[in-house]
């Protein structure tokens, strides 16, 4: 039996494009052998979506579902509404404005059933401006180096996700998350493969320069704090440089004399760079315990079981004992 397929979709004031879009996924899903729906979500559109949404679940009934969000909280946050309510084996996720041809879709489905766990894509061609391509690549340079989780494209949201990397994620309770990394995180086998990227379709991007901060922010905040320990390596090397500048300033004194480095004064400058070094590694230790903090707080499940394989003869209690045991936990966690 083929996977079922759920297709996600964040809606945001896209009222030109939803109907090529809902037509085209259609298209694209109808002749393939698995199960499909397809999940819009409208997140706080006002502009006449909802109303191109309606109309669109309408005609193609018992496939496609729109939920709608009552304001806007960003497309991350709307794709994972959309995943809690995806019911497919997989979940493929893709932009409104049809710059992800939904063509695409059968590849996705087919690098799944090799037994991926993720697919990412590639953008050949890319159509954005100078502008987004830099952020994008600055995106992609700080992930790396900061991550060493390695993709080589991570702008793109066409992508494709196992049912066990999404119920993970589900479990995930941060609020900034940046799903791409994220299910990262949770894959055991990942792939990307190469997808045709268009111009938006119509409308605008609904990325201000701000919303793009602050998704780089989520992006580096979701993965790592290290960050917070540069504080205290910056202070490290800040009171090293102090020290050092003290003693140049005594053995320039025992060779030129109280005249030479101002008589003194250049010391205070010595004795202030230790002080501000120590500074900043007293703010990196509070920063180390902040990060400590932010782990717990975001409550990510330990790890992930895929499967259990076998079973013994005291399996029936054990399997009771577990059920209790992830019952109980889930109620601490809430
Ligand atoms: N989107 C959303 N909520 C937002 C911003 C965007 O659901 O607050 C949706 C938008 O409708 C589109 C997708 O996310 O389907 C990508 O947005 P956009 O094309 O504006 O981003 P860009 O391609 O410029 O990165
Ligand atoms: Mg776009």
């Amino acid at each position: 039996m083929s996977l079922s397929l759920s297709v996600v979709i964040p809606v945001y004031n896209e009222v030109e494009n939803i109907d090529v879009l809902v037509r085209r996924v259609v298209e694209a899903c109808t002749p393939l052998p698995n199960k499909w729906e397809v999940v819009l979500v409208d997140d706080g559109s006002r502009d006449g979506s909802l109303d191109k949404l309606e109309a669109a679940t309408a005609l193609h009934d018992g496939y496609v579902r729109a939920i709608i969000l009552n304001r806007n909280y960003g497309q991350h946050a709307a794709i994972m509404c959309g995943f809690r309510h995806a019911r497919g084996d997989m979940v493929i996720t893709l932009d409104a404005d049809l710059q992800n041809p939904p063509e695409e879709i059968p590849r996705l489905v087919e690098a799944i059933e090799k037994g991926n766990d993720v697919v990412g894509t590639i953008r050949m061609n890319r159509q954005d401006l100078f502008f987004r391509r830099f952020a994008s690549a600055r995106i992609n340079w700080m992930v790396k180096t900061s991550t060493g989780v390695g993709m080589s494209d991570y702008g793109c949201m066409l992508r494709a996700y196992r049912r066990s990397v999404v119920d993970a994620m589900l479990q995930c309770r941060e609020r900034s998350t940046f799903i791409p990394i994220l299910a990262n995180s949770f894959a055991k086998r990942a792939v990307e493969i190469e997808v045709k990227h268009a111009e938006r379709a119509a409308g605008e991007s609904k990325y201000s320069l701000w919303k793009l901060v602050n998704l780089q922010f989520d992006l580096l905040t979701s993965m790592t704090t290290t960050p917070l320990r540069l504080l205290s390596w910056f202070g490290v090397a800040i009171a090293v440089g102090g020290v050092g500048f003290g003693f140049l300033l005594l053995v320039g004194r025992v060779l030129f004399g109280a005249d030479w480095a101002a008589e003194g004064v250049f010391t205070l400058f010595a004795i202030l760079f230790i002080f501000i070094g120590a500074q900043f590694v007293g703010m990196g230790l509070l920063g180390e315990y902040l990060g400590r903090v932010y782990h717990d707080v975001r409550g990510r499940p330990r790890y992930f079981i895929d499967r259990t394989v076998g079973h013994s003869a005291l399996d029936g209690a054990e399997a009771k004992e577990t059920a209790k045991a992830a019952a109980l936990e889930r109620q601490v966690q809430i």
